[in-house]
């Protein structure tokens, strides 16, 4: 029993290729050779050069002293708001163009809806000198004005999606048919534990790094490797996939994650996907996925724009489904409510994204001896506005 992907692509019942036909050549030229490309001897020593010297890792294990004592268990914080660029994202899209360069590709295109993976596919592409066209949704273009800026000063063409409701979903619609016209010379940089397989199992190993870091580090301050308890916040998954990954199959350790609640899980207004969710296709794969009687996807909702997502990836619908994850749906108000108390306690302002794996304190008690490790898994800098506003700073 294993709560990693099968040799066809599942995880459990989740996951898979459901792909229109013209897509299929890219998907099956990239799933016959990630793995053999990525295990390569001069692949993984350039990949962790890049990630010593350009991403700055490995990242602290930092053992958060006062929020330790106020809850009254041990709580260790991986930092990866220390990554270059400010979180996570950045393991995965280095892993990206790496494997794209190998598969000879000269042309990087990405969708993005807050920014962030747009400006994680941005920073690479200009590291490695490839093109780099970024799909967003015209409101979001509007709504995330900075990290516009950012992609444009980096080198990236940033193409408005005009269809829909001009957001995330039709950005990777105008990035699905770029790709379908484009497959010779063209790599689709997927930005989490989504999509069709191989891309979550990809991602999923690129962002491994940090459970092998936290196991090392562990080692180191408390005399063991695993954790009582790994906690990441779910978007599409990344994070959390990167900080449960050497502990999936160890029944020791007790992998808890982290929904986006919005306004309540019954408002109507939520992103609590496990718990509103059912079964069915988004993006390619076959996952937990918040949808109308009819089929039809269903707006999600939260403050985070990161955590905004209609659908979790197939390894983390496996892990609700069959009871390995713990799921815990954390509300707008508790979540920024828990990001200023890390502000204050700690000296570290969290992305709201994280803000919410914090809040699980208040409800979820935790034994005094208990090892309990949160992925910390970006910044707050680009939040500045939403906490100015939340709290009247
Ligand atoms: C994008 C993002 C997330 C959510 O994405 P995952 O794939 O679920 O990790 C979480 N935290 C931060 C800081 C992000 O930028």
């Amino acid at each position: 029993m294993t709560y990693n992907v099968d040799e066809k692509g599942y995880y459990g019942e989740y996951g898979g290729a459901y792909i229109p036909e013209m897509l299929y050549p890219n998907v099956e030229e990239l799933r016959q050779q990630y793995i053999a490309i990525t295990s390569e001897k001069e692949f993984q020593e350039e990949f962790q050069e890049l990630l010593r010297e350009y991403v700055g890792r490995p990242t602290p294990l930092y053992f958060a002293k006062r929020f330790s004592e106020k809850y009254g268990t041990k709580i260790y914080l991986k930092r990866e708001d220390l990554c270059h660029t400010g979180a996570h994202k950045v393991n995965n899209t280095i892993g990206q163009i790496l494997l794209a360069k190998r598969l000879g590709k000269h042309r990087i295109i990405a969708e993005t809806g807050a920014g962030q993976h747009g400006v994680a596919t941005a920073t690479v592409c200009a590291l490695m000198g490839l093109e780099c066209i970024v799909y967003m949704g015209e409101i979001d273009i509007k709504r995330q004005a900075p990290n516009v800026a950012r992609m444009k000063m980096l080198g990236a063409t940033v193409v408005p999606a005009t269809s829909g409701s001009k957001t995330l979903k039709d950005a990777t619609n105008e990035a699905i048919r770029d790709w379908i016209n484009n497959p010779i010379d063209t790599h689709y940089i997927i930005g989490s534990v989504v999509g069709p397989h191989p891309y979550p199992d990809m991602v999923a190993r690129f962002q491994s790094v940090i459970s092998e870091e936290i196991k090392n580090q562990l080692q180191e301050k408390e005399g063991r490797s695993s954790p009582d308890y790994v906690v990441a916040c779910v978007g599409g998954g990344s994070n959390a996939a990167g900080a449960y990954y050497h502990y999936l199959d160890n029944p020791d350790v007790g992998i808890i994650a982290v929904e986006a609640a919005g306004k309540g899980v019954d408002s109507g207004e939520s992103a609590a996907t496990s718990v509103l969710g059912k079964m069915g296709i988004i993006h390619g794969s076959k996952t937990l996925l918040m949808q109308t009687n009819d089929g039809q996807i269903t707006e999600p909702y939260s403050i985070s724009a990161g955590l905004d997502y209609p659908g979790v990836g197939p390894m983390h619908a496996h892990l609700y489904t069959s009871g390995r994850g713990e799921f815990i749906s954390v509300t707008d108000d508790d979540a920024m409510e828990a990001g200023l108390e890390l502000s204050k306690l700690e000296g570290i302002i969290p992305a709201i994204e994280t803000s919410h794996a914090l809040a699980i304190f208040k409800e979820r008690k935790f034994k005094k001896d208990d090892v309990v490790v949160i992925n910390l898994s970006g910044r707050g800098d680009k939040d500045l506005n939403t906490y100015i506003e939340y709290f009247n700073l």
